[in-house]
């Protein structure tokens, strides 16, 4: 329960930037957290858990939080669903690998999303198709001024995308100290995305089941995405922007191949990774230590030894210059400290 002085960050955030915390520690459970609480006073206070979601430009002049309350269990069943509670610690993927074992259909679009099940209502994790809204129960958090738990429902959290009430309305009042997802026993299959049906269809797979689309998922990425065991990385940095369809239908004249997908009937998601690939900064490396990713253009990477600052001024460099070209203003996904 010890709260430590002067911690290094670097082993802490996927980015891998060299930070402090003026003070650090460490939870596995709501006593020790709350007993923390009463230590930390009116410091400042960031809760961390895998740090895969975060740019830390400066040292955290306050106290920084990393949670690791654990467990996972099955709390409820019908013929339906099955009911299936993290604690906030749990790596994420470790969730969706039981899951997947286990043949209970619902998170198995969103294997391999790194980091830890506390930060996955946070921005609403969401890939090929699926978002954490969709199987998302109930969750507990700890309201930071009254130290009182107050649960969340589905309506309550306010996911957008890659959006929550604890992003906007809510921020840093509450800790996530557990999730309960409700998953299906009757599966129900989502494909929509053409990599994963070319992925099946490479891995030979005749009839759908949980663990073949998470093998495909897991193949995809691991081909796609910088691991961030090997280089700096937060995944995708900014948003795909959606904008009016009027704007859209401009953009398409003058960029024929622009790539975008409907929302709705008056807004159309374009993938920022094509815009900033044509704003030809994919794989630019700069100073040998950071830059654009030469795979993926919506990840920034730190080779090493960049500096938090580095990355920032250059995701604003990127803002810039699709803002120029595309008259549409990136925004930043990823967390900045
Ligand atoms: P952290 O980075 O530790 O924290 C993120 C934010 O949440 C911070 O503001 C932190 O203060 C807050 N927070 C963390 N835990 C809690 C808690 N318990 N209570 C309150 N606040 C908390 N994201 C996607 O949505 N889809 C993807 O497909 C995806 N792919 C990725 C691929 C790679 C290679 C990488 C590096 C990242 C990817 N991400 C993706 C982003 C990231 O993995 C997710 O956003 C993940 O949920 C972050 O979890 P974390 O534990 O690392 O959060
Ligand atoms: P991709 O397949 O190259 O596609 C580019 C973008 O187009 C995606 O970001 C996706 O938007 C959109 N898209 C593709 N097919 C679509 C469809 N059938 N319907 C609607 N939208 C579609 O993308 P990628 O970069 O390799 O990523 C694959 C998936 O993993 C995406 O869902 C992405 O969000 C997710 N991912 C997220 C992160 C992160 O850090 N947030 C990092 C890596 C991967 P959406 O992003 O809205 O799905």
């Amino acid at each position: 329960m010890n709260l430590i002085e002067n911690y290094s960050l670097k082993g802490l955030n996927t980015f891998g930037i060299e930070v402090t915390a003026a003070w650090f520690g460490r939870f596995n459970n709501t006593h020790t957290l709350l007993e923390l609480l009463t230590k930390v006073g009116r410091k400042e206070m960031m809760i961390l858990g895998g740090g895969s979601n975060v740019l830390f430009t400066k040292d955290v002049q306050g106290v920084v939080l990393k949670n690791e309350i654990v467990g996972i269990e099955v709390v409820q069943e019908d013929s339906d669903n099955v009911y299936v509670k993290a604690g906030a610690g749990v790596v994420w993927h470790e969730l969706v690998m039981y899951c997947v074992e286990l043949g209970y259909q619902g998170i198995e679009n969103l294997s391999l999303i790194p980091g830890c099940v506390g930060a996955s209502p946070m921005q609403n994790i969401g890939a090929y198709g699926v978002e954490l809204k969709d199987v998302f129960h109930k969750l507990e958090a700890l309201d930071i001024e009254t130290g009182t738990i107050r649960e969340f429902s589905l309506a309550e959290c306010e996911f957008g995308y890659r959006e929550s009430v604890f992003k906007r309305k809510f921020k840093n009042q509450f800790i996530i100290l557990n999730v309960t997802l409700k998953l299906n026993k009757k599966p129900v299959y989502n494909t929509s995305y053409g990599a994963i049906k070319d992925q099946l269809e490479a891995h030979g797979v005749k009839s759908l089941s949980v663990k073949a689309i998470s093998n495909a998922v897991i193949s995809i990425r691991q081909s796609k995405l910088p691991n961030p065991a090997e280089i700096g990385n937060a995944g995708s940095f900014f948003k795909n922007p959606e904008i009016l369809m009027e704007h859209y239908s401009k953009l398409k004249v003058q960029f024929e191949q622009i790539v975008a997908y409907p929302v709705d009937e008056t807004h159309m998601k374009l993938a920022a990774g094509w815009l900033i690939e044509q704003s030809g900064w994919k794989g630019k490396t700069f100073e040998e230590k950071y830059g654009v990713h030469k795979l993926q253009a919506l990840v920034l990477v730190n080779y090493g030894g960049a500096t938090g600052n580095q990355l920032y001024q250059l995701s604003q460099n990127i803002i810039d210059s699709v803002k120029a070209k595309f008259g549409v203003t990136l925004e930043r996904e990823v967390n900045i400290y």
